[in-house]
């Protein structure tokens, strides 16, 4: 995957995990994705699909009358941030608390998805993303063309991405001097 201007991590390079951009978004529950309509800026929570062996895109879904939805099916430009929480930083510093976490900011353009069959089996990958083993057919039933007709889908075409990830413990100057004022450590909030 390319990288510009755009997606240089300018602030603390050495955090920069490109490599690990695919993983992230496999990890990943919610993207917050940014575009622009009449001046205004919007970034809004979707869920969304993305499957490693397809790596150039991700997917969003929603109501056809949904504002993202309509924007982002008319090839604008759209921003989309995926994060991991992985941990909370405390220090004896102020300024030195901090989060360990995983995220990745991708560009793209998106393109309304209309074909039904393509777009089932896109919400049936969706499903068994967030659900391993999820059935259809056992587990729920098929969609009919109407539910899928009022859902609209959204393929972004990723231009390009960088990730970035902060992990360890504080790094404030008294931080490993247990008898300094204060605490310092990690509040581990998923195992990484
Ligand atoms: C974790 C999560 C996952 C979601 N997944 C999906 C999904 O996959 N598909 C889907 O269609 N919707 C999803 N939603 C709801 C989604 O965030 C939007 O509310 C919905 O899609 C309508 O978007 P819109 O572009 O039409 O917003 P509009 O109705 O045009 O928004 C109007 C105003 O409300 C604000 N707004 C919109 N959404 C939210 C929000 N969630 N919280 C607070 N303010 C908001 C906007 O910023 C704007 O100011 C999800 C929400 C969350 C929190």
């Amino acid at each position: 995957m390319q990288r510009t201007e755009r997606t240089r991590i300018r602030n603390h390079p050495e955090r920069a995990v490109p490599e690990q951009a695919s993983e992230i978004l496999a990890q990943g529950m919610v993207a917050h994705v940014g575009f622009v309509e009449d001046g205004i800026p919007y970034v809004i929570p979707l869920s969304y699909h993305y499957d490693k062996g397809v790596p150039e895109s991700i997917y969003l879904h929603g109501s056809i009358r949904s504002r993202a939805m309509r924007v982002l099916a008319s090839g604008a430009p759209v921003c989309v941030t995926v994060t991991l929480t992985d941990g909370l930083v405390y220090s004896r510093k102020a300024m030195n608390h901090s989060m360990n976490y995983r995220s990745v900011v991708l560009f793209g353009k998106g393109r309304e998805v209309t074909d039904e069959d393509e777009k089932f089996g896109l919400f049936d990958s969706m499903v068994q993303r967030y659900f391993p083993g999820r059935m259809v057919g056992d587990d729920y039933n098929t969609p009919p063309s109407a539910d899928l007709g009022v859902t609209a889908l959204v393929e972004v075409a990723i231009e390009e991405w960088n990730g970035k990830r902060r992990l360890g413990p504080p790094t404030g100057p008294d931080d490993d001097d247990p008898d300094a004022l204060g605490s310092a450590g990690v509040v581990e909030l998923r195992e990484v």
